[in-house]
């Protein structure tokens, strides 16, 4: 026989096709058939109620153990979490680990909130403050770097006859929070080495 259905969501009439047979999804509007019980056309009314009874059966059987299961969990939970608290007190690392997880989910927002008011306390200790190129966050000092000999080669300007820089520097590090680019500046007393290079000699 073939089977009939109205889709409860759209309300067309379904006719699946020969080869593939029922589907899950109705073909017209795509919605979940199953999560709504189908109206089936010509159907025989003693069966359907049967079937009905059947149902509720099973239902109330599912429920039963189910409500059996969750009883016996949380029996089981209630007898562990005096055991706890018996042994270990409120000193329990467990317990504290719970309130930490707790603490932690309580929202991703808060944390980064938390974050944010941390960056600002730095950035106010900080001498300079310079923008990330790539994003504009302000940008956090994060150490200093000093560069020898080995690493680095001066370029002797022919205007100048001379280095414009000399060995060592110090070159200050500074990390954006928020896309993590790095920048380096030239030290303040680096500074006035190369302004002074920089300055004719009268
Ligand atoms: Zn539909
Ligand atoms: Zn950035």
């Amino acid at each position: 026989m073939e089977e009939h259905l109205i889709c409860p969501w759209c309300l067309t009439e379904i006719v699946w096709d020969e080869e593939i047979g029922p589907e899950s999804h109705c073909p017209h509007c795509d919605n979940e058939l199953s999560a709504y019980r189908t109206i089936e056309l010509g159907y025989d009314e003693d069966e359907v109620e049967a079937d009905e009874h059947e149902r509720a059966v099973q239902a109330l059987k599912i429920n039963d153990t189910h409500r059996a299961a969750k009883q016996n969990d949380s029996d089981s939970d209630q007898e562990e979490w005096d055991e706890d608290e018996q042994e270990h007190d409120s000193d329990d690392p467990g317990h504290k680990r719970w309130l930490q997880e707790d603490d932690g989910y309580r929202s991703a927002d808060t944390a980064r909130f938390a974050v944010e008011e941390t960056v600002q306390r730095v950035l106010d200790d900080q001498d300079e403050v310079p923008e990330c190129p790539v994003c504009r966050s302000y940008m956090i000092e994060a150490g200093v770097q000093l560069v020898g000999e080995q690493q680095f080669e001066a370029r002797i300007a022919p205007s100048l006859g001379g280095p414009v820089l000399t060995t060592p520097f110090k070159l200050a590090l500074y990390v954006c929070p928020a896309c993590y680019h790095t920048s380096t500046l030239l030290s303040q007393s680096d500074r006035e080495q190369m302004l002074k290079r920089l300055t004719p000699n009268e």
